[in-house]
């Protein structure tokens, strides 16, 4: 029987860098070599397959090691104008055909893509040309009709239809935010005003989130351009923050931003106009390359890493009408879609951009980001309503710390003052609730909480016994409370639900009541996502970094031990991110047979050229098998190849500033809390809810759901999306036989 060609991916990074395309690179190559093709990289972009030669070089499981921490891209990008002409795209399939090379991985942003499938469809009349002039044999080009393309978007703006975030814009927004929150202080202490330049040329994205996260005062994006008389709005909305005691003013300027006639606003002209209208000497900041730069955040790593597996696996499922790919993400999954659609649907924005059609524009960037602009425009522009009937809304925590904490109690007082209510805070969650300590939440009170970690209105664990209740019922009505939110995790969510249960016996309890998922264990219903995750993965993702740095020169096995409870959502998560060989997770318990298993890997790994071999246990992974246990059994069984560390994270994972993301997170999601009260307030129900996003977006849960949504013993969702993940972060973490 004829032997069967081997199936062989090349991958590139072209275009401008970002943060990420290294763990995009590693997932291509080891899915790749995993499902049994060999894999190339072409080295600086198409430059690397126009010249050929040492350009395009063969990658293997091991070159790709230890890669995902690493900014920019380790096989190098570039813009080529060879590239961009004919005969330099004859001379990149020529030496793509000649080493049987007909799939390609390409992760850059929309020129790069374009290039791709320009080169798909003219590849069999470049490869005719070729052969008619003998530069290849008949044979090779008959082998490789046509090439298959799956396209990854690594781009920093955020700038693609087809994907809801691109490779490299989390990061930069880490790096933004990590400048506004630096800035913000020295701001502060001169009571001074910035105005900072974010990249950004047609896309606002980078500008209008950051402006959430860094709860700035007003952001100027291409998608938005401010009407006529902007300038006196700007300075208003700064002496608002100002007569609320804020310090320091700070104002976002995306790079592309312009005016209703097309014409560019920069710092600058920000700058000049705070100075002739306010009289103050403001100060500009353009952040430039350092968005670029530094190490991916968690999410970005394990993002690229869900679209290089998926584009390995896609070229190689790839069927002749199946046409070019894009890679993206959507609602937290992967999606493929016609490359040249989303290309082309990008080009549209920017055609809107250029005629003026900003509505349109911005319609076109999708309903989140619609959803940003008006969560922005509401968190920054304050004007309090007088509701026709002010009601009190309670805002509470309960349970572990999740940062991210402060900046949803924050979003939702802003939010509800807007909407004419008075804001009250518990102290020290259910503790606070039936003692009666409630006090009511100025403006003035929340200000500078959006980054700040912690949880100032306190939260700690409290069992809510029979007794408590009756003592809850009372401070419900002694402090007139009409509406309850709690954002806070597990326990929480399980003790309002208890409240919702007991109205037939505490009439008190009849008020519209909302859970807001805020955890860093992620296990809780209604939301595929809680506030304070993505803090500690990243937390976490760090650690490691340090972890595995630590043992560059010693033969070790790691047992890394994560938060989580019964929820192995961090774990695997920064499995992914990190790179870890395994993850012991309580939706899976752990086996004898496993540590069996993966005793024997190590025994093989450290024999030949392995110093490192990480492991991750969720710390409820299995009560039989706790971290010392695992550690000891590894030690026991290491035949003196390898010594065995464990290492237990503890509270630092509840620590620490909120991320960006949790930031915005915080806000969306205090925002579809007040929302849902002033909803049931109005129609004088007594309705209570988990809000959440589902599929990626804001959604209300009915509480009275609870039980069916949840696994009680385990204290977790019955459905958790992300154990899907499980089969990526096991095909990457174990080179084939
Ligand atoms: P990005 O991919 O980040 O949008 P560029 O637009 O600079 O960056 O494109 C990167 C490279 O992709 C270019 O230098 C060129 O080699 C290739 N490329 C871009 N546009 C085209 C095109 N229309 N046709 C062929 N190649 C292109």
């Amino acid at each position: 029987m004829a032997q069967l060609a081997p199936r062989r991916i090349a991958v590139l990074t072209s275009g401008g860098d970002a943060q990420g395309m290294n763990a995009a690179v590693r997932a291509v190559v080891r899915a790749g070599i995993a499902f049994g093709a060999e894999v190339y990289g072409i080295r600086d972009g198409y430059q690397g397959a126009v010249d050929g030669g040492e350009g395009i070089v063969p990658l293997s499981w091991e070159s790709v090691g230890g890669i995902q921490h690493r900014g920019g891209t380790v096989i190098g990008t570039a813009r080529c104008r060879a590239f961009r002409e004919r005969a330099g795209r004859r001379q990149a399939a020529l030496h793509l055909a000649e080493r049987g090379i007909d799939r390609l991985v390409v992760i850059g942003g929309d020129g790069s893509l374009t290039g791709a499938d320009q080169l798909a469809q003219e590849w069999p009349g470049l490869l005719d040309e070729l052969v008619a002039d003998g530069s290849l044999d008949r044979e090779t080009a008959a082998a490789h009709p046509r090439l298959s393309i799956a396209g990854v978007v690594g781009s920093i703006d955020n700038d693609m239809v087809g994907t809801d975030m691109t490779i490299g814009a989390d990061s930069a927004l880490h790096r933004i935010i990590e400048a506004v929150d630096a800035i913000s202080s020295t701001a502060a202490s001169h009571q001074r005003t910035f105005v900072v330049e974010v990249m950004g040329r047609r896309c606002g994205y980078l500008a209008l989130t950051a402006a959430i996260a860094g709860g700035c005062d007003f952001a100027l994006i291409p998608e938005a351009p401010p009407e006529v008389g902007w300038q006196d709005e700007m300075c208003e909305s700064l002496r608002r923050a100002r007569s609320l005691g804020r310090r320091d003013s700070i104002i976002l300027v995306a790079e592309g931003a312009c005016d209703r006639s097309g014409a560019p606003i920069t710092a600058d002209d920000v700058r000049r106009e705070l100075q002739e209208r306010l009289g103050e000497q403001a100060r500009v900041t353009i952040l430039g390359h350092v968005q670029r730069g530094g190490t991916p955040s968690a999410f970005d790593r394990s993002m690229a890493t869900m679209m290089g597996y998926d584009a390995a696996s896609a070229l190689l499922s790839a069927r002749p009408e199946d046409g070019p790919q894009l890679i993206g993400i959507h609602r937290n999954r992967v999606r493929r879609t016609p490359l040249m659609r989303s290309v082309a649907d990008n080009r549209a924005i920017a055609t809107m951009l250029d005629s003026g059609r900003y509505d349109q524009a911005l319609a076109a960037r999708g309903d989140s980001y619609a959803e940003l602009f008006g969560l922005l425009r509401a968190l920054s522009h304050p004007s309090p309503d007088q509701a026709s009937k002010p009601a009190r809304i309670a805002i509470m925590h309960d349970g572990g710390l999740a940062p991210g904490m402060n900046a949803a109690v924050r979003a939702a007082v802003r939010l509800g003052h807007d909407r004419g209510h008075v804001m009250l805070g518990v102290q020290d969650g259910f503790a606070g609730l039936s003692s009666g300590g409630v006090r009511e939440l100025s403006l003035a009170d929340v200000e500078g909480w959006s980054g700040l970690g912690g949880a100032d209105l306190g939260t700690r664990r409290f069992d809510v016994a029979d007794e408590h209740l009756y003592a809850v019922a009372r401070t419900i009505e002694d402090h007139r409370i009409d509406a309850l939110i709690l954002i806070g995790g597990f326990a929480g969510y399980e003790k309002l639900y208890r409240l919702y249960r007991e109205r037939t016996r505490y009439p008190a309890l009849g008020i519209p009541m909302v859970c807001v998922p805020a955890t860093i264990d992620n296990n809780v219903p209604g939301s595929e996502l809680a506030i304070g995750a993505d803090t500690a993965l990243n937390t976490i993702v760090d650690s490691i970094d340090r972890i595995k740095q630590s043992a560059m020169a010693a033969n070790r096995c790691f047992v890394i031990e994560t938060m989580g409870r019964r929820c192995g959502y961090l774990t695997l998560l920064a499995a992914l991110s990190a790179g870890a060989e395994q993850a012991y997770l309580p939706e899976e318990g752990i086996e004898l047979d496993q540590l069996m298993a993966d005793i024997e890997r190590m025994r093989t790994r450290f024999r030949s050229d392995r110093s490192l071999f990480v492991t991750l246990r969720t710390e409820g992974a299995d009560d039989r098998y706790s971290t010392e246990t695992v550690s000891r059994i590894f030690a026991a069984e290491g035949q003196g190849l390898f010594d065995v560390r464990s290492v237990v994270l503890g509270h630092v994972q509840q620590g620490g500033n909120p991320s960006p993301f949790d930031r915005v997170l915080a806000a969306r999601l205090a925002s579809g809390a007040i929302e849902a009260v002033c909803r049931a307030l109005e129609s004088g129900s007594h309705e209570a809810v988990m809000i959440g996003l589902v599929d990626g977006q804001l959604r209300r849960t009915p509480m009275r759901q609870m039980s069916d949504l949840v696994d009680w013993d385990a204290r977790r969702p019955v459905d958790q999306w992300w154990l899907g993940l499980r089969t990526v972060a096991r095909t990457l973490a174990e080179p084939p036989n």
